[in-house]
């Protein structure tokens, strides 16, 4: 019956993964049930979807069970416990609805990973967002379907670096940087500064804070502020001004490496991109661009998603070559079987934050060409240090 869900693989990994997308969406469901009436029609039919996958007898078999499931963490389901395998923490320690129903942080970092179309309610197009129920690739085509059709490399890349770059501002600031770039950017991409990343200091003056690694609006908990990608990991509290309408500081509350306190900025005629947009072009492609500017730096020559994105970087240092396809998942369960599905046109690199998980990739695909950023880097320096000895 749902060969049309299933797809081609029906394997206990696949399975797990539409278990996980079903819980993705099934939680962002609940979290808007008050706003849209067929919400809970989408809990009942991702609830099909979890005891399809789990077969008879098995794992919850109602839409509030399931919902008591995603107050918990993941790896308390059956797929994930009766499977052995928790080596894969990232996901199972995964919890996705908070105490007041809200969606926590898993969710944002899960769902890039995890987002599959599956069959749900009609109604529910309207509403989900497409980060709930798409693939990244899917959501990265759209985003540049535009730019795609005219065949132009130097458009397709200046105008995916203008939204990484300018993730979030105000609508005449956009404009006026579109204008004076030249950059083709879909306007529909922007959308409004979402309620939860507004600090509302009166009750008609509310302000915003740009992430420091990618820019977009910071999330907003009651006083404490931080990139909904966890990873972006400063944490900071917010100082109300002087006076009710003066402008917030915000003091860092986490211990990790320095980094500058972004400044508030008035919410008035703020924008930022779409949460899909931002999460599967900003997020990825913040860290792509650092790294590329970190090797322009080194002396390389670094050209960003070379023919319309067949992979992420081409690096020229010295009489050498190098093609690089950066990897940032939280599940390395999830790389793994993305980079088996879908083998990668260039060597598999891996960023600082990603290292650790080498050895686990290595050991799943000997065969894999996979370096992390740090051997990278000192592979270029000696690159350019044989280009400049000959
Ligand atoms: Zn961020």
């Amino acid at each position: 019956m749902n060969e049309w869900i299933t797809g081609p693989r029906d394997d206990a990994g696949e399975r797990r993964r539409r278990v996980v997308a079903a819980a993705l969406r099934a939680a962002y469901a609940w979290s808007v049930r008050g706003r849209f009436p067929t919400a809970m029609r989408e809990v009942a039919m991702m609830t099909g979807v979890v005891m399809e996958a789990h077969g008879p007898g098995r794992g919850p078999v109602s839409p509030s069970a399931l919902i008591d499931c995603l107050r918990d963490p993941l790896g308390e389901l059956p797929t994930f416990a009766e499977s052995g395998e928790t080596e894969d923490s990232a996901v199972a320690d995964a919890v996705l609805l908070d105490s007041h129903d809200r969606l926590t942080p898993d969710v944002h970092d899960l769902v890039c990973e995890y987002a599959l179309p599956l069959a749900g309610t009609i109604e529910a197009e309207a509403w989900l967002p497409t980060w709930t129920r798409m693939h990244a690739d899917h959501i990265r085509r759209q985003a540049f379907a535009s730019l795609i059709e005219t065949r132009s490399q130097d458009d397709y890349v200046a105008s995916r670096k203008f939204l990484i770059d300018h993730p979030a501002g105000s609508r005449e600031e956009l404009a006026e940087l579109v204008s004076t770039t030249g950059v083709r950017v879909v306007f529909r991409g922007y959308t409004e500064i979402p309620a939860d990343q507004q600090y509302h200091a009166t009750s008609d003056t509310a302000w915003w804070w740009p992430c420091p690694v990618c820019a977009w609006p910071l999330e907003v908990t009651g006083r404490t502020v931080r990139c909904r990608y966890r990873p972006h990991a400063s944490v900071f509290r917010i100082v109300p001004g002087r006076s009710p309408r003066s402008r917030p500081g915000l003091t860092a509350l986490d211990e990790g490496p320095r980094v500058a306190r972004p400044e508030a900025r008035p919410v008035n005629d703020a924008v930022c991109l779409d949460a899909g947009v931002w999460r599967f072009v900003v997020v990825p492609g913040a860290g792509e661009l650092r790294l590329c500017r970190a090797l322009e730096k080194q002396g390389a020559q670094v050209r960003m998603w070379p023919d319309l994105d067949s992979y992420d970087l081409h690096v020229l240092a010295g009489p050498d070559e190098f093609r690089i396809d950066m990897k940032e998942y939280r599940s390395v369960h999830r790389l793994i079987d993305d980079l088996r599905t879908k083998p990668p046109r260039a060597r598999v690199l891996l960023p600082q934050t990603h290292e650790h998980q080498w050895d686990v990739v290595k050991a799943a695909l000997p065969s894999l060409a996979i370096t992390t950023e740090t051997r990278f880097r000192t592979e270029v320096r000696r690159a350019l240090k044989k280009g400049r000895a000959t």
